[in-house]
């Protein structure tokens, strides 16, 4: 069953008020903030429905998932243009293979989990084929110390992000991590916080480009920390639902 539109803004409201409150305690601004909504959990419907409550950033996590559902979702919002203020906008999270980019290029406005200097390469070498001029992505990087699967090691990520945003086609506008899945592991705290220091070291200390501006951190249980980290923009999908 769908999710209505009422309760998704209702629950936007609330994820808003929250994210403007630790804004407030800590003194920022709270316009710097940008909420993704992450669909890949719900049906098509309950997307629509996030359109309607006035969710325009849009994220999910899987390739062929992203591609069914903009195909999905598009033929809708151009029957609906007159009444939609924007465009929306679509955003890849996931883990992304170096064959399925082709498959996004020119279709996403961010790609948030770069983690490979191959990755980045394909990416570039692709948008150069294909004559887009460059390519918005963010540089993921494990900052927990547990082992997960994706993101590059914080040693790494000074060198390799330089090396990005030299490429003709990319163009790096930030970070990225993921909170420890397991609480265990340590509070997301430590993990944003390094996030963080890792961005402001990068922004002073390399040549990152004028675009390196955005921290994309924290989900559904961590992102009032992620906001007092610094995020500027935070990926939220089972709160919308709730
Ligand atoms: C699923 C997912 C999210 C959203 O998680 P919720 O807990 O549902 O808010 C955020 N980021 C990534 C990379 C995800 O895969």
């Amino acid at each position: 069953m769908a999710v209505t539109k009422n309760r998704i803004a209702k629950n936007l409201q609330t994820i808003r008020v929250s994210i403007d409150e630790a804004c407030q305690r800590i003194g920022r601004d709270p316009s710097e903030v940008h909420i993704v909504g992450v669909s890949k959990s719900v049906e098509p419907d309950t997307i629509r429905n996030l359109v309607e409550a006035g969710q325009f950033d849009i994220a999910e996590s899987r390739v062929q998932q992203l591609v069914d559902r903009m195909d999905d979702i598009t033929g809708w919002v151009s029957r609906r243009r007159s009444e939609l203020p924007k465009p929306i906008r679509w955003h890849m999270i996931g883990h992304l293979q170096r064959n399925k980019v082709r498959a996004i290029l020119g279709k996403v406005c961010l790609i948030h989990s770069v983690d490979s200097l191959r990755l980045a390469e394909e990416i570039s070498t692709r948008a150069k084929a294909e004559d887009i001029p460059f390519v918005n992505v963010l540089l993921q990087v494990n900052c927990s110390m547990e082992d997960q699967k994706y993101g590059c090691a914080v040693g790494a990520a000074e060198s390799l992000g330089e090396e990005m945003s030299q490429m003709p086609h990319i163009r790096l506008c930030g970070l990225m991590t993921m909170g420890p899945l397991k609480r265990a592991e340590g509070e997301p705290r430590n993990s944003f916080r390094r996030l963080r220091e890792l961005f402001t070291d990068m922004k002073t200390n390399r040549n990152v480009g004028e675009h390196f501006a955005h921290l994309s951190m924290g989900m559904s249980n961590d992102y009032i920390t992620a906001v007092e980290e610094g995020a500027t923009i935070v990926r939220i999908g089972s709160s919308l639902f709730e």
